[in-house]
């Protein structure tokens, strides 16, 4: 994709474990427009958050990237310093983490959190100026004002994770990758959070990784869904088809798992357990649970390929 504002390419992950290496994200592949939303789904473990800290390339050890490349428009970001990554996040690429309550600074003001921010990057402002940025800023997330002279322990859960993108936004981001991060809220906080971070994306003209196991939140925001699966994308396709016509069993499980007021008291849950990355079963990671699978399962690892106008998954039989 030419027009791509970031270009994800066969990136992987590797921890070093007792029993040997375990690969937490293994060869994945994707890209977004300016202005998308892509989401990135999967149960926990599956390795979506990993990916999103990989992009950043924030894995600590014994975590490390073990191949792969991510492009911000044409800068490719493992040829970058340590400090030009450090700049390019927030002024590239930003984060909006999950648990607002750990990214926050318990001991600082919203308003010196933000200073911090933007004086870290270079952005050297005179009090006054710092002051109506952060209004300004405050405003753009729906807090009043006087959020700036609060501490973190001050706000409600929603109210933090709007300083969260207030902070995410300072100097205006081309990507924003929010992971999970409407988790520790109630559902019309989330509703709020999220119409929020549309707002702000939509002002930004940014791209948004949403990183989530939320399917009914992935169907209302996000344009284009990459379903995770034991390290591995399944199924790339646009929200749409995902949600009326998904193509990968694991896809097709995880949409029959969404309430719905068709099949009411029919929710299905998925058999059995995700898998341990240290231990994946041979051939597709998820034959084990798959009424689908036939002996090739068991045998030969399906590939990611395109299966439709715009739409990939990574199953034989697809
Ligand atoms: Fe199921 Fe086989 Fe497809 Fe894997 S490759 S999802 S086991 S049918």
């Amino acid at each position: 994709m030419n027009d791509a504002v970031l270009r994800v390419e066969g990136l992987r992950v590797l921890y070093d474990h007792p029993v040997g290496e375990v690969r937490a994200v293994d060869d994945v592949s994707f890209s977004l427009r300016p202005h998308e939303r892509f989401g990135l789904a999967g149960e926990s473990g599956s390795g979506k958050s990993t990916m999103a800290l990989a992009i950043l390339r924030l894995i600590r050890p014994p975590g490390r990237i073990d191949g792969g490349d991510v492009w911000l428009d044409d800068t490719r970001l493992s040829s970058l310093s340590d400090d030009a990554m450090r700049k390019l996040r927030l002024a590239g690429i930003a984060l909006v983490p999950q648990g607002s309550m750990n990214a926050l600074n318990p001991v600082l003001r919203i308003r010196a959190q933000i200073a911090d921010a933007l004086g870290d990057h270079g952005t050297l402002l005179s009090r006054r100026e710092t002051d109506a940025h952060v209004r300004d800023l405050l405003g753009h997330v729906g807090l009043p004002p006087d959020v700036a002279d609060m501490y973190p322990h001050e706000l409600s859960g929603g109210m933090k994770q709007r300083a969260c993108i207030a902070i995410a936004i300072c100097l205006r981001p081309k990507v924003i990758i929010a992971d999970e991060p409407t988790s520790a809220l109630d559902v019309v906080v989330q509703r709020q959070v999220m119409a929020t971070l549309a707002r702000v994306q939509e002002e930004l003209g940014a791209a948004v990784v949403l990183v989530g196991h939320d399917m009914g939140l992935m169907a209302q925001f996000v344009d284009r869904l990459g379903v995770m699966y034991a390290g591995r994308l399944v199924e790339v396709a646009p929200i749409g088809e995902i949600i009326t016509s998904p193509k990968h069993p694991y896809t097709q499980m995880l949409i029959a798992s969404l309430p719905s007021l068709e099949r009411k008291g029919m929710m299905q849950g998925i058999p059995g357990l995700a898998p341990l990355l240290r231990d994946l079963p041979p051939g597709c990671a998820f034959h084990p649970r798959c009424p689908l699978a036939v002996a090739r399962c068991r045998a030969e690892r399906p590939e990611l390929r395109a299966v439709a106008a715009g739409a990939q998954a990574a199953c034989h039989l697809a």
